[in-house]
């Protein structure tokens, strides 16, 4: 289920609550755009419009935990992966953290922040008190290819990157993910694996590696891995020595994909009932 919330002064972030089997997840939105400009994501490609505050951050987990509440389930986790760079904001981001975990008392094995690679960030949540999961957005092994779709890598490489997970896994002892999308013929091939194997096994613990084929996004022109394709590189993953998990891809009906809902609406020159009808979408 996606809600897309206005904000005050008029921008809109997306809150996506996902009910699986065995535990209900929610991701929330921490900057209203991205400044991070990864051209592939819906997000990156509308640019920045605004940091949100500790309490816009706090409400949509607990709107999401009224709903989950509502259909007899209990949320349990909560990953800040949706909308923006979580360490970008992270003089709001890490007390919206603390809250979710004191006040609302969710465990910190249950919190997840993404990043696309922001090191001072990591640097700094390597001395904070709660050993929160760190979900680090790589898309690519090699520096040449990520420059290409993450523009950030240019000021921090991989060397860098690589050098501050390193340090926040020693300090923490937290799991750590490497995120992947895949993207037809650029970043599923044999190499391609082989480079990221050696990046995952190179931490002081494996990382665990998240696979997402790509949602397509109206201004990127490349198409997501085919779902063949993307069996064979968690094969080659496999054989390789390095765990890794097919993310489903949830929710293509309800633009569910970051950014997707808000780039439609904006496009469209929205109305009250497209935000309302984003919010009361039916749950996948
Ligand atoms: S992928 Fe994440 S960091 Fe990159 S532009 Fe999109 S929201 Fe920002």
């Amino acid at each position: 289920m996606k809600w897309l919330f206005e904000l005050d002064g008029g921008a809109r972030v997306e809150t996506v609550l996902m009910a699986y089997r065995d535990r209900t997840t929610v991701c929330v939105s921490t900057q209203a755009g991205c400044a991070m400009a990864c051209g592939f994501c819906a997000t990156g490609q509308g640019g920045f419009q605004r940091h949100l505050s500790v309490g816009e951050i706090v409400e949509q987990v607990v709107r999401a935990a009224r709903r989950a509440r509502d259909d007899g389930r209990r949320l349990a986790n909560v990953v800040f992966m949706g909308m923006g760079e979580p360490l970008a904001n992270y003089d709001r981001v890490w007390p919206a953290v603390e809250r979710v975990h004191h006040d609302l008392g969710l465990s910190a094995r249950h919190l997840t922040l993404s990043t696309v690679g922001v090191v001072p960030g990591i640097r700094r949540l390597s001395t904070e008190d709660l050993p929160v999961n760190l979900a680090v957005s790589l898309h690519a092994a090699n520096d040449r290819l990520r420059d290409e779709l993450v523009p950030i890598n240019a000021r921090y490489p991989l060397i860098m990157l690589l050098g501050a997970c390193a340090d926040y896994l020693r300090a923490k002892g937290r799991r750590l993910s490497f995120e992947w999308a895949l993207i037809d013929g650029t970043n599923d091939r044999l190499d391609d694996a082989r480079q990221l194997a050696d990046l995952a096994r190179s931490l002081p613990l494996p990382a665990h590696v998240n696979l997402i084929p790509l949602n397509r996004t109206p201004g990127y022109p490349t198409r997501g891995t085919p779902p063949e394709g993307v069996q064979r590189f968690r094969h080659w993953l496999d054989g390789l020595g390095v765990n890794a998990t097919v993310r489903r891809n949830r929710g293509g009906d309800i633009d569910a994909a970051c950014g997707q809902l808000a780039a439609r609406v904006e496009l469209r020159a929205p109305s009250t009932s497209d935000v309302a009808d984003a919010a009361t979408a039916p749950a996948r």
